[in-house]
């Protein structure tokens, strides 16, 4: 990963080391194959390559420097978190300034990130580029995300632990006769009240209505002998967390823990065999096998996992359709999932980084059948 030789990108002191924005930008510039640059305009790619945190800008990557087209609202917000990028304020019509330093800076062939331009974005941006050949690219930044470095590692770490934590604390409050949306809030405080961001709507499903993967919280109420589904996640520094836990209220029935134990087998098993070089398909059937041998193959009908990083769900697929090999640094989620109409589901999900010879958690709950 070090990157010794002089390099454009390393701007004046030679920085480079010690800025990981600015390592990002050289590995992408790596990546370029033949392209004069890269125009970035997706939010996680563009943080993870500059640092700046607004919700508007475009980046033009290239071999010699990197600009960070935004408008009035964020040139000095962008000046502070990405200075080693030109930041240029746009006019009225940010296709035209584009337009004019894509001319100036001399690209006659410019990548753009296929899997996230309209086609109203392309038709914009073929109009203000008449000149440049516009090259639809894929994953040429996603790379280099889905190894997390130290400090990304750490922020997920942090959120991972303050998830735990602010789960742990509500086991006080679940009791029959509580609201879903009761609890998505109190968890929602809790996250808020440690620092951290939510990193998404968090997930209350109870009784039948935990055979929801997704289920929003709703005003059903809880009670004795339901079985309920927490999905929730912190967001730290930019980076995210996601844990699952399904809990039962009150003695589980035989059928309940049956199918509380299928999942925690399929999940131990997978947290046992993952490893570095194994394809994210490989990876989904070491707990799918066991799912589909105790005959509840129809009913797991998402992947085992995703990875999770500056957007909680991001490479690499960890799923029927991951064909591309897990690698060291790699931080996915491990949650395999029953859900069965009519009668609920139960769903465990940890959060692991790949190291060399298998995973290593970055979620600490327990994966006992916790009963409240
Ligand atoms: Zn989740
Ligand atoms: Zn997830």
């Amino acid at each position: 990963m070090a990157i010794r030789a002089p390099n454009p990108l390393a701007g004046k002191g030679g920085r480079l080391m010690d800025d990981p924005c600015l390592r990002r930008r050289a590995a992408t510039v790596g990546r370029l194959d033949g392209l004069g640059g890269l125009l970035v305009m997706t939010a996680e790619n563009r943080r993870y390559l500059t640092g700046f945190t607004g919700s508007w800008g475009a980046v033009l990557l290239t071999p010699a420097e990197t600009v960070l087209l935004t408008d009035s609202r964020y040139v000095e917000q962008a000046a502070t978190e990405a200075p080693g990028c030109r930041v240029l304020r746009h006019g009225a019509e940010w296709s035209q300034t584009l337009g004019e330093t894509v001319t100036g800076m001399g690209l006659h062939r410019l990548g753009f990130e296929k899997e996230n331009v309209t086609v109203g974005l392309y038709e914009k941006l073929s109009a203000a580029l008449p000149g440049t050949e516009l090259v639809p690219t894929e994953g040429r930044v996603e790379a280099g995300r889905a190894i997390k470095d130290d400090g990304e590692l750490q922020s997920i770490r942090s959120a991972a632990a303050l998830t735990d934590q602010v789960l742990t604390e509500a086991l006080e409050l679940i009791r029959p006769g509580m609201i879903e949306s009761e609890l998505a809030l109190a968890l929602e405080l809790g996250l808020r009240r440690n620092g951290a961001e939510v990193a998404f709507e968090i997930i209350v499903a109870s009784g039948p209505r935990s055979s929801l993967p997704h289920g929003r919280p709703s005003d059903r109420v809880l009670a004795a002998g339901d079985l309920v589904t927490i999905d929730m996640g912190a967001r730290v520094n930019g980076y995210h967390s996601d844990l699952t836990r399904t809990f039962a209220l009150g003695k589980p029935d035989s059928r309940q823990e049956e199918i509380y134990q299928v999942v925690r087998e399929a999940q131990t098993a997978a947290l046992a065999g993952m490893k570095p070089g194994m394809t994210g398909r490989e990876a989904d059937a070491l707990a799918r096998d066991i799912i589909n041998a105790r005959g509840f193959g129809e009913y797991f009908g998402h992947g085992l996992g995703h990875g999770v990083g500056l957007a909680v769900h991001e490479g690499p697929r960890v799923s029927l359709t991951g064909e591309t090999a897990l690698r060291e640094g790699n931080v996915v989620t491990v949650e395999p999932g029953i859900y069965i109409p009519g009668w609920g589901g139960v769903r465990i999900e940890d959060l692991v980084v790949l190291r060399p010879t298998g995973v290593e958690m970055l979620s600490s709950f327990t994966r006992e059948l916790v009963v409240l």
